[in-house]
Parts: C-alpha cells; sequence; structure tokens
C-alpha cells in the first residue's frame, strides 16, 4: 500500500536524525582512544594517522614528498598520552584565566603551548576537540567584531599550560604588535607554536604574518591543517602536498611533519594529543 506524501516526508526526516544521531554517537566515542582501537586497522589507521591514509593515495615515488613518519608514535603512547588530557581529581584540567598583555600573564613554571591561527581557522574547536576528555572545560570564543581579543590560558594539571591566542585577520597587525608578538618573542617557558592553517585553502596572506613571526623569533613551531573533513581527498592531497612544500624550501623553524585535523570526526586529534604529551615532556 502506497504511504501517503506527508507521512513519506516525516519518515524520511526521522530516518536522517537517526543516521545523523547515530554518526555522532559514533564520533563522540572516538573521544576516548580505547574506543578507536576497537575499530578496524584501516579505519582506526585512517583516523589515527591521517598523513598516512593520504600518502597511500600517492605514486610511489612521490611518497617522499610527503614526511609521515617523523613522529610516529606507537598505540602504546598514544594511548599513554591520553591520560595527560583526561580530567579527575589527581588531573584537574581547568580555563585559567585571560590576558591582554604578557605582563598580565600567570607565571607558571610549566612548559606552555600556544595556538594561533586566523579567525574562523577552526582553533576554538580544534581546543574543544583535544580537551573533549575534560568536557567540564570552557573554551571561551570571543567573536564580536571589534571586541578586544584576549590570550586565554588553560592548566593541564601538573603537566603543561595552554594558551588560546587571538585569531588573526581581524584588525591585525595591531593586535598583533601588542600582544601576540610580544608574547611570542617574550615568554621564557613556550615550548612549541601550532600554527592553525585551513586545510580547505591553504596558507593566506594573513597566515605569512603569523609564519614570519614564528622565523623572524627562531621559534620551534608546526603546521596544524583543520577542518580536513570539508574538503574531497584530491583536494586535501593537493592542498597538503602545497602546504608540505611551502614548509620544506620557505622555513625555518617549522615542524617537517603536518599535523591534519578535523574536530569534527576527530582525525588527527589523538596524534596531536600525543605529540603535545611528548613535546611538553609528558610522555615518558
Ligand atoms: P576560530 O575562530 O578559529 O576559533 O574558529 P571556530 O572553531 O569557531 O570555527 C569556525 C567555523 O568553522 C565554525 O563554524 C566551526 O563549526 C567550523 N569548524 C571548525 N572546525 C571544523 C572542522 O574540523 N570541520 C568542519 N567541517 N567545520 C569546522
Amino acid at each position: 500500500m502506497a504511504v501517503p506524501r506527508p507521512l513519506q516526508a516525516t519518515r524520511t526526516i526521522f530516518e536522517v536524525l537517526a543516521a545523523l544521531g547515530r554518526w555522532s554517537r559514533a564520533c563522540s566515542t572516538f573521544h576516548a582512544f580505547t574506543e578507536v582501537l576497537r575499530l578496524p586497522k584501516r579505519q582506526m589507521t585512517k583516523l589515527v594517522f591521517p598523513l598516512q591514509e593520504l600518502e597511500r593515495q600517492l605514486t610511489p615515488d612521490s611518497r617522499l614528498d610527503l614526511h609521515v613518519k617523523i613522529f610516529d608514535p606507537s598505540l602504546e603512547d598514544i594511548s599513554k598520552a591520553e591520560s595527560v588530557f583526561t580530567a579527575s581529581a589527581r588531573n584537574r584540567i581547568s580555563y585559567l584565566c585571560s590576558a591582554v598583555r604578557l605582563d598580565h600573564a600567570p607565571d607558571l613554571p610549566s612548559p606552555e603551548i600556544c595556538f594561533i591561527g586566523r579567525s574562523n581557522v577552526g582553533k576554538s574547536s580544534l581546543i574543544k576537540a583535544l580537551f573533549s576528555l575534560a568536557p567540564e572545560v570552557e573554551v571561551r570564543v570571543s567573536k564580536k567584531p571589534g571586541h578586544t581579543k584576549k590570550m586565554n590560558f588553560f592548566k593541564v594539571g601538573k603537566y603543561f599550560t595552554l594558551v588560546d591566542m587571538p585569531g588573526y585577520g581581524y584588525r591585525a597587525p595591531e593586535d598583533f604588535v601588542d600582544m601576540v608578538e610580544t608574547y611570542l618573542k617574550e615568554r621564557r617557558n613556550l615550548m612549541r607554536t601550532f600554527l592553525l592553517v585551513d586545510s580547505g585553502v591553504g596558507i593566506q596572506k594573513t597566515d605569512n604574518i603569523a609564519i614570519e613571526m614564528c622565523e623572524e623569533f627562531a621559534l620551534p613551531y608546526v603546521m596544524v591543517l583543520t577542518k580536513t573533513d570539508k574538503s574531497s581527498k584530491g583536494h586535501l592531497l593537493k592542498q597538503v602536498l602545497q602546504i608540505q612544500k611551502f614548509v620544506d624550501r620557505e622555513t625555518q623553524g617549522c615542524f617537517p611533519q603536518l599535523f591534519p585535523v578535523s574536530s569534527v570526526t576527530y582525525s588527527g586529534i589523538h596524534l596531536l594529543r600525543c605529540f603535545i604529551a611528548s613535546i611538553t615532556g609528558n610522555l615518558d
């Protein structure tokens, strides 16, 4: 018997919502590495080592163009790193404070890392994804145009401090000169700067402001490619190869391996957590 049209449409909506629910539940279980380890090997590799998955698309002689195994931790190391990012009574992970000037920044003995990138690059989403094992952490976002943006400090137990820097592109370079530049130049416990680039569009003019700053101050930095779920595999591979070429030829202080991530599918998030744990000396 034919189903009346309005009923069919309602049924389709329910089916779509159910599918979305299943998908979002599946993604939320990927916050925990134990769940990831239960995936079939191919799916697990794709989620944990996204560059290796992209490398498979290349011809054997062009595989050398992509540095996929400079940081190549074991699954045990990735599991170990997860405990650094898991909130517990003994490992308090929380927003600490905000500052508009370096002399207002907290004086902490632990190693520090910072995240910088253009407004809208996906910085808050990435920080939220990294902190998904500490769901009570509030990642503050100030999106109001003209609003003074601040450096936000998050304490990850006794392990390290993560600093969310104001996004550039809007009112840069003034904000940068006053705040970001001084921070990058003078912060003594800064171990690594994570420079976010939108994988869909590649390095933009405004990204060069941050790249030049890191190079000028001889800072060790890492390029994180965001929103990888948004592009087709072919487009993503093209962008990644282009950015890799830029890093190889034009930079001195940038870590040679790129970190593609998606805050939606969690692709690359576990590897990035492990890299952070490793460079802040918390993987031993
Ligand atoms: P910020 O200004 O750099 O902090 O950027 P946000 O984290 O606020 O993200 C800007 C926009 O991009 C928002 O609409 C996010 O939902 C979206 N976004 C961020 N990360 C991702 C991602 O990994 N995948 C997709 N598809 N969208 C993302």
